[in-house]
């Protein structure tokens, strides 16, 4: 049996880790100075290092913990599976009940006539799917001039080339000759930074509006689909005007455009509901679902697609899969948070109880001398800084605030992510009143001693 074993001393799996793993999204150069911090355990939101230390997980891992951690129902559901049927495809003409009964369930839990899932393991696997499927269906439709997707600047969608290619992280594309072709990038409902002196409600408009000029100006003959977050994530938790969706929603139908809605974070229960696109009065024809769907326990993701996407595709041989498309101990672990969400009300307690809570204090945040605007939908929240609350002012260094926050935040107990100078939060969803107001209490010590530090540097 292979032995993992935990009881290494810290320096030595830190130099190990520096010598043969490769991080995502890191300057791995660093660590062979400063090492990774080892997280060896794991309980509900609480995170625990190879020295001890722990750490209040509002991040949920990276977004995805939503039922918290240590749930060994998943892992009996797991050992269970691997022990009567650990792995069989569904490619040629077979299926299994686990993949069978977790489609009936997210046919139920998905809106409107969302009611075919196809299977990836992640959320950047999903993505490519979308891209392959929506080009084939319009091509199935006699129309394979249609391959335009629109998306957004600021978006993600994954690390894949089509996935990263439909994101608008200027930096992923920077690497590797993206994006590929036939993708479009439109500005992103972004108020805190790009509104000006605009209104929120019309800059929300504005920017909608945006997507109808895209469409005219490429050609609606050529645009297949328009790609969204429900609420921007990675972005830095950018919660658009409440002008924004129902205007993108309106333009997609005039001009029969295929909407995409990105719910790898959105969904589960993150923003009050089922998924996002229910919170944001929205229609989609296709929802990319991956983190959260599992709870991060074990990797699978996929495509919910509506009853008319499916048909078109169903017509044709559709060229694509996974070897782990609709992976059977995948598909009964995420069966089973599924089930735990549902059973314990977890949703509820979101949209009722301990979410409005969270909501009131997170809000609150916004009288520190630091802070500008503090959003928050669901148990997804930012925090914008500012040199000047007034002018909604930059840091003369984009990320300053922002790193030397992250870090207090750390050593504070607290893991608390920074895009910029955005503090964002995504903490498992069965957070208890008192764990919120322990992430408060921390975030606020944290913002204290970046304000003083920045002071302290002649920053502000
Ligand atoms: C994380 C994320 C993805 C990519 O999912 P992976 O499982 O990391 O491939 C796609 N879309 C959104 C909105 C995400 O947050």
């Amino acid at each position: 049996m292979t032995m993992i074993t935990n009881h290494m001393p810290t320096a030595e799996l830190q130099a190990l880790d520096a010598a043969h793993h490769i991080h995502p999204f890191s300057k791995n150069g660093e660590f062979e100075t400063t090492g990774a911090r080892v997280i060896t355990r794991a309980d509900g939101v609480t995170l625990t290092d190879s020295e001890g230390v722990e750490l209040l997980d509002a991040m949920g891992g990276l977004w995805c913990v939503n039922i918290g951690y240590g749930r060994h129902e998943l892992a009996d559901v797991a050992a269970r599976q691997m022990r009567e049927l650990p792995y069989y495809n569904s490619f040629f003409k077979t299926t299994h009940v686990p993949v069978i009964a977790l489609s009936k369930r997210l046919a139920e839990l998905a809106p409107g006539d969302l009611n075919h899932v196809f299977y990836a393991s992640s959320g950047s696997e999903a993505n490519d799917t979308n891209i392959r499927m929506v080009r084939t269906y319009w091509a199935e439709l006699g129309k394979p001039e249609k391959q335009i997707i629109i998306s957004r600047k600021n978006a993600y969608h994954g690390s894949t080339l089509g996935a990263a290619s439909l994101g608008g992280m200027t930096a992923m594309h920077a690497q590797g000759g993206l994006p590929l072709p036939d993708m479009h990038h439109i500005d992103q409902p972004n108020w805190w930074a790009e509104g000006g002196d605009s209104d929120p409600a019309e800059f929300g408009l504005e920017r909608a509006q945006q997507l109808e000029k895209a469409i005219l100006e490429l050609g609606e003959n050529r645009v297949a689909a328009f790609i969204a977050e429900p609420v921007q994530g990675a972005g830095g938790v950018i919660i658009p005007p409440e002008t924004y969706w129902p205007e993108i929603q309106r333009i997609c139908d005039k001009y029969e455009i295929l909407l995409i809605a990105d719910e790898v974070i959105c969904g589960f229960g993150r923003t009050g509901n089922w998924f996002g696109s229910q919170t944001m009065g929205i229609r989609p024809d296709i929802m990319t679902i991956a983190k959260g769907l599992s709870s991060g326990y074990i990797p699978i993701g996929g495509s919910i697609v509506s009853d008319k996407v499916a048909e078109v595709i169903a017509g044709c041989e559709f060229n694509h899969g996974y070897t782990y498309s609709g992976h059977p101990v995948a598909a009964a672990v995420a069966l089973e948070n599924l089930r735990i969400m549902d059973e314990e009300g977890i949703i509820t307690r979101v949209a009722e109880d301990t979410g409005p809570y969270l909501q009131e204090k997170w809000r609150a945040l916004a009288d520190h001398p630091l802070v500008g605007e503090a959003k928050i939908v669901g148990m997804m929240g930012s925090i914008a800084m500012t040199p000047d609350k007034s002018t909604r002012a930059a840091f003369a260094e984009p990320g300053t605030a922002g790193l030397i926050c992250r870090d207090r935040c750390f050593a504070n107990g607290l893991i608390m992510r920074h895009v910029g100078d955005r503090m964002i939060i995504s903490p498992p969803l069965v957070l208890e009143k008192s764990d919120i107001d322990t992430l408060i209490e921390r975030a606020t010590k944290s913002l204290d001693e970046t304000y003083a530090r920045l002071k302290a540097d002649g920053v502000i």
